[in-house]
């Protein structure tokens, strides 16, 4: 493969994030995985909301659009409605794609329009300074649950192949191989695909609570993620599977539905084309 560094924008470096921080390695996999399925660079339009991971688009040497808090999906809908033949992707946070855009995600699950949305979960809002996400862990400390949050996180799997989605996988930065494979799943399937990238926040999570710095982060997840047993995904999906930590990894959904553009290309010509 050619070097990542080929597909950056080096005019936008420095970046903005902090060392340690997991996003690099989100987006330097995102851009593996794009290169390695061979799609057209051309034909490749990068799409965000707002927060650390965000930011991202802007240092990737593509089409990219940063937008509002939350609406990367309606902006990435409207980009793939008005040119099907674009590869369309979006990066998003845990508190963007799940609390502010969550409606915006189960609904794009809901219609299986072809976009593959990569969540960065590092388990807080990293931009805001510490705020408690949707994906928070109960327990956790966060600048808006000083005495630990006392709300139950989604699990972002469950509730994405319960919307609809076609293509669902869970990976984290340690994981890498994983996560890089799966982004090119997200990419091949033609339909609504989402790949959870379980990130770290050394300044914001791992500092507030207690859980050292960028490295221990990562021995955390090399610890506290399993991979799902071949043929449990329906278990896991179910509820009804026995994993005994935080975070279960793999792909948990592959299958095919209707996609909306080409749903939505018949519709225009049963109307008689376009005008
Ligand atoms: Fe990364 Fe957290 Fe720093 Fe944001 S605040 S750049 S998520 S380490
Ligand atoms: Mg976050």
């Amino acid at each position: 493969m050619s070097s990542s560094v080929n597909y950056l924008r080096a005019n936008k470096m420095p970046h903005i994030w902090c060392p340690g921080c997991g996003n690099g390695i989100v987006m330097s996999n995102i851009i593996r995985a794009i290169n390695d399925s061979g799609i057209d660079r051309e034909k490749t339009v990068i799409v965000s909301g707002i927060g650390c991971s965000s930011r991202a688009p802007g240092y990737m040497d593509f089409d990219t659009l940063h937008t509002a808090h939350g609406r990367a999906i309606p902006f990435a809908t409207g980009i793939k409605m008005a040119n099907p033949e674009l590869n369309v992707i979006v990066i998003t946070g845990d508190g963007d794609s799940s609390a502010i855009g969550g409606n915006h995600l189960i609904h794009g699950c809901r219609r299986n329009i072809d976009i593959t949305v990569v969540i960065v979960n590092n388990n807080i809002y990293g931009m805001t300074s510490g705020q408690y996400s949707p994906l928070t862990p109960t327990g956790a400390w966060a600048t808006t649950a000083q005495y630990g949050n006392i709300d139950r996180p989604f699990d972002i799997p469950r509730v994405v192949a319960a919307c609809g989605a076609t293509y669902v996988a869970r990976a984290s930065v340690f994981h890498v191989p994983q996560l890089k494979n799966y982004i090119q799943a997200g990419l091949a399937n033609k339909g609504f695909s989402i790949i959870e990238a379980i990130s770290i926040c050394p300044t914001y999570f791992g500092r507030k609570n207690g859980m050292g710095d960028a490295p221990e982060m990562l021995k955390w997840l090399k610890d506290n993620c399993k991979m799902l047993k071949p043929g449990d995904a329906g278990n896991y999906l179910a509820g009804t599977a026995e994993y005994d930590v935080p975070y279960v990894l793999g792909e948990f959904v592959k299958t095919t539905a209707p996609e909306y553009t080409e749903s939505y290309m018949k519709v225009i010509e049963k109307a008689g084309g376009a005008k």
